[in-house]
Order: structure tokens, then C-alpha cells, then sequence
């Protein structure tokens, strides 16, 4: 695989243009099935461009007007990436993993249970259910966690047992090096951090797996030293965005928990987790300016939080569907000065044990770090 540090600035460049206008497909099955609906980014599939692999959206109405457009692979995997008709580079899409071909004894499909997300990591969301998406009032305007579990692609609630059982054979069968385990919010209380704990434990007793816990800050920070001893590597807690005006609109019952309180639950992870191994997701294109943004990215860096910023993908079905998606100006405005500020600070992509921003597949991100 191509490092990092050595993909040019027209890689760099082309990715960024991918994540923000989508791409069409000449075989849209090609390559690993592509995610629809569930917690985070979705509706976008994994593109290998020089050795890189991202998530780009291929399912949203901005991708059906995207200028790019993938053709037939040829026999090699090998696929023309077309420019407004002019080939421009060759891609590839990575193959459909070989557990997806196996189910538990009593019969539930193991990619209904965890998938695989960008090239080698192992994803699932814990519990397909949250106490905000039932009300519209409440929920988060860009989520999608209810769509998998209406259209019968996963299960409410995975178990212990059912995730360690995945893990393992991912790890055998397709080598994956680490894995992501979020989950809908259940109450207002631990909001998620008990049932990661639960899950992470039998997961590290099954196999030696790397393990990234998302969830929002728990009331109370003991929670931290608990997710660290049941086997969980690294933290991500998501502020999606970062000015209160935004949050309040597109975030309402997630933006009940202060901006007081993340930064708080930040550093106290931090000392738990070690610096660079606690993160945090910020949506860029849903109302937050680029100066926020990167303020916001500075106070985190200084309290030790990788600040994983990644284009908002409006996703079929939500509210949030016909919004725009952010320009690729807007998001270099963004990301190359946070690359910069991440290398300067020594806040890297790679030296995070596990997680999105280890992954960095939903943003070119990590290749401004360089
Ligand atoms: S960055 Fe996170 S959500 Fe995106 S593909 Fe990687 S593991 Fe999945």
C-alpha cells in the first residue's frame, strides 16, 4: 500500500473533490457492498485511490449529479475514473470481505451483525436503536440509524457473544487490524458506555483486536476507567458541530449535553486514554463556519483530542437529504490547516490504536498531515 506521506497533491486533491461531489457507477454492485443508512456518514462505499482507501458517497442525489463517474472494472479490479467523460485516474474498489459469506448458528447473517469499513476496519453499531431518534423533535437531522434496522439489513441490538464470534472470523478470514464499536444512545445516564463495556470484554476475550468505544460523554467519568479495563483502546466521543446555534438546530436532543460538558469529558478521558487516542467526529458542511471549526480543532488538539473532521454526507431519507454537501474549497479551507496543525502538535492519524480517525476513510483528512 502507498504510505500516506507519499500521495501527491492531485491524490490529495481528487479525494477531497470525491467526498464532496459523490460518484456515479457504471456497476453499482461492484466492489464490497456499499453502506446505506446507519449511525455516522453512510451512503457511500470504499474507492481505493493510490493505495488509499475512502469512503465516497455514491447513494445521496448530490452523488446521481456527480461529474465523476466509475467505470466497468476491467479484470484486474482496475476501474477508469471518468472526469465530465475524460479519464482521469484508475481506481479500485476492495473486495467483498469473505466473512459477509457466513451467519451465526441461528442463522443471522454476520455483515447484519458488524461490516467492513474502509479497508481493514471492522464496524458495528452496538445498539441500532437511540432514545433521540424516535422523536424528530429530538433526533439528529443528518442520522440514519433507524434505516438499516426498518430495511432489515442488522439487528436491534447485537450481543456480546454474536460480536466476539464476528470479530474473530473477520480477523481470520480477512485480516482486519482493528474495529469500531458505536451505538445509538439508550438512556441518559452511562449513554452507551455500559453496553461498549460489555461488548468490548467478550470481544478481547475472543481475539487480540485493537477496539475504538463511541459514545456521548457519561454522566459520570469513572465510566472511562471502566471502557479502558473492559478492553476498549481508544474513545471517540462526537461533537458533530461545534457552534451552539448549529447544535441547537441540528442536533437538538444531542446538543442538551453543553459543549461545557464534552470539553470536561474530553479531558478526563484524556488522562485515561493517553493523548491522541481520544477523538471526536465534527461534521463540516452543516452550518459550522471553517473559522469555528478550526477554533474549535485548536482547543481540542491543546487538550490532546484528534479532531476528525469529515464532510457532511446528506443522507437519502433524512432531514438533512437535500442539504448540501460541503465544496472541496471549503473543505481544503478546513483541512489543510488542521493538517498542519495536527502534524505540527504531533497528532497523528496513524498513531491513534484505533477508530475513525485511525481508519480516516471518511475524510482525506490524514493525507494533509503530511
Ligand atoms: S472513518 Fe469510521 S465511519 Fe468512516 S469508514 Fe472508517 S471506520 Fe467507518
Amino acid at each position: 500500500m502507498t504510505d500516506k506521506l507519499s500521495l501527491t497533491a492531485a491524490s490529495r486533491r481528487l479525494m477531497t473533490e470525491l467526498q464532496s461531489h459523490g460518484l456515479r457507477l457504471v456497476e453499482p454492485d461492484v466492489g464490497a457492498a456499499s453502506r446505506r443508512g446507519g449511525a455516522g456518514p453512510s451512503d457511500h462505499k470504499a474507492v481505493v485511490i493510490d493505495g488509499h482507501t475512502i469512503m465516497v458517497p455514491v447513494h445521496t442525489s448530490s452523488a446521481a449529479r456527480s461529474p465523476f463517474l466509475a467505470a466497468a472494472p476491467d479484470g484486474s479490479g482496475a476501474s477508469e475514473l471518468r472526469f465530465d467523460g475524460t479519464a482521469i485516474a484508475s481506481i479500485h474498489f476492495p473486495r467483498q470481505p469473505r466473512f459477509y459469506a457466513l451467519q451465526t448458528l441461528d442463522g443471522v447473517p454476520y455483515h447484519h451483525i458488524a461490516t467492513l469499513h474502509g479497508a481493514d476496519v471492522l464496524a458495528t453499531t452496538v445498539l441500532q436503536t437511540c432514545i433521540r431518534y424516535a422523536s424528530r423533535r429530538n433526533a439528529c437531522q443528518f442520522c440514519a440509524i433507524g434505516q438499516s434496522l426498518a430495511a432489515g439489513r442488522t439487528i436491534a441490538q447485537k450481543t456480546p457473544e454474536q460480536l466476539a464470534e464476528v470479530a474473530r472470523a473477520a480477523v481470520l478470514l480477512d485480516g482486519v487490524k482493528h474495529m469500531v464499536l458505536t451505538t445509538g444512545t439508550p438512556n441518559l445516564s452511562d449513554r452507551g458506555a455500559h453496553v461498549l463495556c460489555e461488548s468490548a470484554f467478550a470481544i478481547k476475550a475472543a481475539v487480540d483486536l485493537p477496539l475504538q468505544g463511541q459514545c456521548e460523554p457519561p454522566d459520570e467519568d469513572r465510566w472511562f476507567q471502566r471502557m479502558k479495563a473492559a478492553g476498549i483502546d481508544s474513545l471517540g466521543m462526537h461533537l458533530e458541530a461545534v457552534s451552539p446555534d448549529v447544535r441547537a438546530r441540528i442536533m437538538p436532543g444531542k446538543a442538551t449535553v453543553s459543549l461545557a460538558r464534552y470539553l470536561d469529558a474530553f479531558a478526563a478521558a484524556v488522562a485515561v486514554f493517553g493523548r491522541g487516542q481520544v477523538s471526536t467526529y465534527i461534521l463540516a458542511g452543516m452550518g459550522d463556519s471553517a473559522a469555528a471549526i478550526l477554533e474549535m480543532s485548536e482547543r481540542l488538539v491543546a487538550l490532546g483530542v484528534y479532531p476528525f473532521v469529515v464532510p457532511f454526507v446528506p443522507i437519502s431519507g433524512t432531514p438533512l437529504a437535500n442539504h448540501p454537501a460541503p465544496t472541496p474549497e471549503f473543505m481544503r479551507s478546513v483541512l489543510a490547516p488542521l493538517g498542519a496543525l495536527l502534524q505540527k502538535s504531533g497528532l497523528r492519524s496513524r498513531d491513534i490504536k484505533a477508530g475513525c480517525g485511525k481508519c480516516g476513510a471518511c475524510s482525506s483528512l490524514s493525507v494533509y498531515e503530511s
